[in-house]
């Protein structure tokens, strides 16, 4: 398992660079994120100890029972599934950033935790660039008045946006939703709003990464590609709540 991790990691550093070539980027634009849901710890730790740094989960419960196994070498922990509003305690507890915001009650909720302990956090706000009804995000033309919305918010910094990419096997469709993440980026950039400066794009994953990268991805969430196939489809990681 340990030489399969390896090598597949190895495989997806590649991709990067050879993605970044295509369209003159330097690889350091772009940071890897090791999605690790479903990864038991011992796998995990494989690609942090050949020097990965940074890590993705999806559920409040299996970062918890994760946490501890990371000991004094953690690496940071984004989460980047749905987060319900009676998670926020936890999720400030175990993670140092947030990639998933998609409404302003969740976003006030954050914030006033976060203030009550004294900290701040930066989150990405998650946008629905696929238009579909089962995933999770703000609509695009919503996208921007949340940004003003949270803006205010004094414990939360807003790094940049997130998106997980259309499944479909047309790459024009896909490419089309990373872009749009893109543009949403650069206009609220040009609102100028005080002390906002989005400057991250996480997109991308195992099948559609190298696009993302070449629609300017500076995060692109990689797991199966890594570590293998997982036991569950991924609706189940994404559609909890939703019906
Ligand atoms: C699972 C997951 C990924 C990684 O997906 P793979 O296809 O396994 O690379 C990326 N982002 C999010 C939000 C995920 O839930």
């Amino acid at each position: 398992m340990e030489n399969r991790i390896l090598q597949q990691l190895n495989e997806v550093k590649d991709k990067i660079t050879l993605a970044c070539q295509r369209v003159k980027r330097e690889p350091k634009e772009v940071k890897l994120l090791l999605a690790t849901k479903t990864v038991i710890p011992e796998n995990i730790k494989v690609a942090l100890e050949a020097g990965e740094t940074l890590i993705g989960e999806n559920k409040i419960q299996e970062l918890k029972s994760k946490f501890n196994a990371f000991g004094d070498h953690r690496p940071e922990i984004h989460f980047i599934g749905h987060l319900q509003s009676n998670k926020i305690k936890e999720a400030v507890k175990y993670a140092d950033c947030i990639e998933s915001i998609d409404r302003f009650d969740l976003a006030q909720k954050l914030d006033n935790r976060l203030r009550s302990e004294g900290k701040t956090m930066p989150v990405f706000i998650q946008v629905n660039t696929s238009f579909e009804a089962s995933k999770f995000g703000v609509a695009p033309e919503e996208a921007l008045s949340l940004i003003k919305a949270v803006a205010p918010l004094e414990a939360l910094e807003i790094k940049g946006l997130m998106t997980i990419g259309l499944l479909s096997n047309v790459t024009e469709k896909v490419r089309e939703g990373f872009r749009l993440l893109r543009e949403l980026r650069d206009e609220a950039n040009a609102l100028q709003l005080p002390g906002v400066q989005l400057s991250e794009l996480s997109m991308g994953m195992s099948n559609d990464m190298e696009m993302a990268i070449e629609e300017g991805a500076t995060i692109v969430r990689v797991g199966t590609a890594i570590f293998g196939q997982r036991k569950y489809p991924d609706s189940y990681y994404w559609n909890e709540n939703k019906k």
